[in-house]
């Protein structure tokens, strides 16, 4: 589906939004999440009979249960997330069985991402925190992934900490202003990006966030996520193995205060006996079953990526060069993620060829006549992974109707809707 965007700012024309599978499997998992634990990796389980932790598949519904009371009668829920709610999406996790440093270990090279990096959507436990912080229940979220998609889930900035940064994120140093990008940002390790601050005002290089080994985590983020913790009666830890210091000591700050620790994760972690309540098990599934006892829906993801299309033309006798150039509104050279090719076609005008456009930024350059108006036709192809295969936006154009030299294909334009089976 495409939809508009309607920004005041002649710099933001509209926005492609693509609602994308996420949600298909959740019926799926309504039904199935009584049967889905798979039997712990990596550290041996821990079995101390002061400590539940949860494993087998006949206390799955109750256990279910009692998270999601738990989450219900909290006044203050922190959730403390890592790569384990990403794996779902695309994004291969660090100690899972699967994980970046167990096949490093294992001499298997690192795996391969099933989706370009960029390409990842939110996974059903992203989408039901969007739910949990909406209803009032979840109150902040501390991240230690530096994928973008808590954000890029619809999740308000200032309930989220990313401890490690966000590879889709910039931040101007000198007024601290952040840019989500809709593209993977070029460099890490807090190091200049090729981009400026836009504040006028200001016009500082901008550094990307993610940080190297030896970087310190960010006071900023630190600080907020520690005063949460410490308020927090409920930390539930979500997909994390809790072993990467200083984060992982955060959420039992909660414990001193009287508040309560929960894991979520599917191999054992070191903090299992300070937690009140422990599950083995693949957090989408938990998380699915916990959305369901409480009554609660996990909304769709719809994902939104700015365009802006222009016609710039210069008047030759008479004759009219022009210019079509459909680019991110980031900047001339940062890419399109979703648009694979556009097509350019005329047709009321069968004299006027129409062209495909393969590379970016897409742009295309022709002479016609100043006393001709045509229609100007752009059917955008987006890659595979999105619901939608390709959509439509046309606007007729006459030169000699005071066009200005420089024509930003305004917001309030029809599109065509043309959804389509999901390619995921
Ligand atoms: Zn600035």
């Amino acid at each position: 589906m495409i939809t508009m965007w309607s920004g005041g700012d002649q710099q933001v024309p509209f926005a492609l939004a693509c609602a994308l599978a996420t949600n298909d499997l959740l019926g799926d998992l309504l039904i199935e999440f009584g049967a889905i634990f798979a039997e712990p990796q990596g550290l041996p389980p821990q079995r101390d009979c002061d400590h539940r932790i949860h494993l087998l598949l006949g206390t799955t519904l109750i256990i279910i249960e009692e998270l999601a009371v738990m989450v219900q009668k909290s006044k203050h829920l922190v959730v403390f997330t890592g790569a384990g709610i990403s794996t779902s999406s695309g994004i291969p996790d660090f100690r899972g069985p699967k994980g970046v440093w167990t096949l490093q270990r294992a001499g298997k090279g690192v795996p391969n991402a099933s989706l370009p990096f960029h390409r990842a959507v939110p996974s059903l436990t992203h989408m039901a925190l969007v739910e949990l912080e909406r209803t009032g229940l979840l109150k902040f979220v501390i991240s230690q992934n530096v994928d973008s998609l808590h954000l890029r889930s619809g999740l308000p900035r200032e309930k989220l900490a990313e401890l490690h940064g966000n590879s889709f994120k910039e931040i101007c140093p000198c007024c601290k202003t952040e840019y989500l990008r809709d593209f993977e940002i070029e460099t890490i390790g807090l190091k200049d990006t090729p981009r400026r601050c836009s504040d006028k005002s200001c016009g500082a290089r901008l550094k990307d966030t993610v940080l190297d080994w030896e970087d310190v985590l960010p006071p900023e983020e630190m600080n907020s996520a520690k005063e949460h913790c410490r308020s927090a009666d409920l930390v539930l830890c979500l997909g994390t193995s809790l072993q990467i210091t200083p984060a992982c000591n955060m959420p039992l700050m909660s414990i001193k205060n009287g508040g309560r620790v929960a894991i979520v994760n599917l191999q054992a972690t070191p903090k299992d006996k300070k937690a009140s309540l422990v599950i083995h098990g693949l957090v989408d599934k938990v998380i699915a079953g916990v959305m369901s006892k409480l009554n609660l829906r996990i909304p769709p993801y719809i994902r939104t990526d700015f365009v802006q299309i222009t016609l710039r033309h210069s008047l030759k006798k008479k004759c009219v060069r022009w210019t079509l150039r459909v680019t991110s509104i980031h900047g001339l050279r940062a890419p399109l993620p979703f648009l694979q090719s556009i097509k350019v076609s005329f047709p009321e005008r069968p004299d006027m060829k129409p062209v495909v456009l393969k590379e970016q930024p897409f742009s295309l350059q022709r002479e016609t006549s100043m006393n001709r108006s045509f229609f100007m036709l752009l059917t955008l192809n987006f890659t595979d992974g999105c619901s939608c295969l390709s959509s439509s936006i046309g606007w007729p154009v006459d030169f000699l109707d005071d066009l200005p030299l420089l024509y930003t294909v305004p917001n309030e334009m029809e599109f065509d809707i043309n959804v389509l089976a999901a390619a995921v």
